[in-house]
């Protein structure tokens, strides 16, 4: 297995190479590493719901009814009325007739758009989508055009297209299908929604709105950038592992895509159902997302001092290096922020991305707010 040390050394060299740093701390605004407390600017618990008490007891609840694991695939004998329960609970948060639990958000990303779009049909992606919604991408047998980033004039003269050139073979139904993140992981920029469902709605095209840091956030229930009750031609996937603090993930649509996805889905057919602890958790959380909007607020006061569209800010430096001994200097300044590099973005924009959440005191803001003057 020489040919590993090989390929280890060639990351090594470019400055690309990757670890893992152990938390030793339960995941909150205060982290432990290696001893060290750091304050944590790079995570998704937007809400700071990962380690509240509520989805705590909630999941040793869900434990305690039904067990430690779910045993097998939802359509062998893994569904339980929790799953079912929140199933209801998302769909009635999103306004949609009906919402299909996935195992996490790469799960219905990668299961749910080769079921979307197939052999015929073309898929039009934003990009700077996310891996797991490229790697959606490749596995559908449609052709694929990639746009440039919310670039909608672009986008419309791509549509504007017939589906397939001369000698490909046409398909007979030539759907298409726009991929785009809600609002942007590494950017934390918003895609233009309104505009992209008027362009879909003009050339018959569905859009596949990847929510992943948007519900919970944004929404004035928390539903996400989606208003509720979306139009046919909108389907949401949004994640249980981010604002929800929790594990999964979920697609919301009508009870015809529900059913269908359930016959086709790869990800949600050949794999086990969620456990019962993460399934309780999300529906604590579901309820505090909907009965707290406090907490809401609070996430965009701190925005709001940071100043952006969005929790999720993008310094870039550019050199994979530099970020790396820039995210370094912050450690030592007591502030977690981890460099991101290729392939997580493109070439020669590797760059800090960091968070801010609901729950960082505005000592703690104006902490970051200081240290970043000096990068
Ligand atoms: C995190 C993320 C995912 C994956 O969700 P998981 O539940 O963590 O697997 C998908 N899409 C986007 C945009 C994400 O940021």
């Amino acid at each position: 297995m020489d040919w590993l040390r090989e390929k280890i050394g060639k990351i090594e060299g470019k400055g690309l190479f990757r670890s893992l740093r152990r938390i030793g701390s339960p995941h909150g605004v205060e982290i432990e590493i290696d001893g060290h407390c750091l304050i944590n600017f790079c995570s998704n618990n937007y809400l700071g719901l990962a380690a509240d008490s509520r989805l705590k007891e909630a999941a040793r609840e869900a434990v305690e009814r039904f067990g430690a694991g779910s045993g097998a695939a939802r359509l062998v004998s893994g569904n339980s009325p929790l799953h079912e329960e929140l199933e209801s609970g998302l769909a009635r948060f999103k306004g949609a007739e009906a919402a299909l639990l996935f195992n996490s958000g790469y799960h219905a990303n990668i299961g749910v758009i080769p079921v979307l779009a197939e052999e015929g049909d073309v898929i039009f992606s934003d990009e700077f989508n996310h891996a797991s919604l490229i790697d959606g991408c490749r596995l559908s047998r449609a052709k694929k055009i990639i746009y440039r980033h919310n670039d909608l004039n672009q986008l419309e003269g791509l549509l504007q297209k017939p589906p397939l050139p001369f000698g490909e073979r046409v398909g007979v139904r030539g759907r298409r299908l726009i991929v785009t993140e809600a609002v942007f992981s590494m950017e934390g920029d918003l895609c233009p929604l309104k505009d992209l469902l008027g362009l879909a709605e003009r050339y018959g095209a569905t859009v596949y709105l990847d929510e992943a840091h948007a519900v919970g956030v944004f929404g004035e229930h928390g539903e996400g950038l989606a208003a509720r009750n979306p139009p046919p031609r909108l389907i949401c996937m949004g994640t249980l592992g981010k604002a929800f603090g929790s594990y999964g993930a979920f697609i919301a649509g009508s009870k015809d895509l529900r059913d269908y996805l359930i016959n086709r889905a790869r990800s949600f057919i050949f794999t086990t159902a969620l456990p019962p602890a993460a399934v309780g958790a999300s529906l604590a959380a579901l309820k505090i997302i909907q009965e707290e909007p406090s907490i809401r607020e609070n996430l965009w006061r701190n925005v709001g001092v940071v100043g952006g569209m969005s929790p999720i800010f993008s310094i870039k430096i550019g050199d994979a290096q530099e970020t790396m001994e820039a995210s370094r200097k912050l450690m030592e300044e007591g502030i977690y922020i981890q460099g991101i590099r290729p392939p997580s973005v493109p070439e020669g924009t590797s760059r800090l991305r960091l968070t801010v959440t609901a729950t960082h005191t505005p000592e703690q803001i104006e902490r970051l707010v200081t240290c970043l003057k000096m990068i």
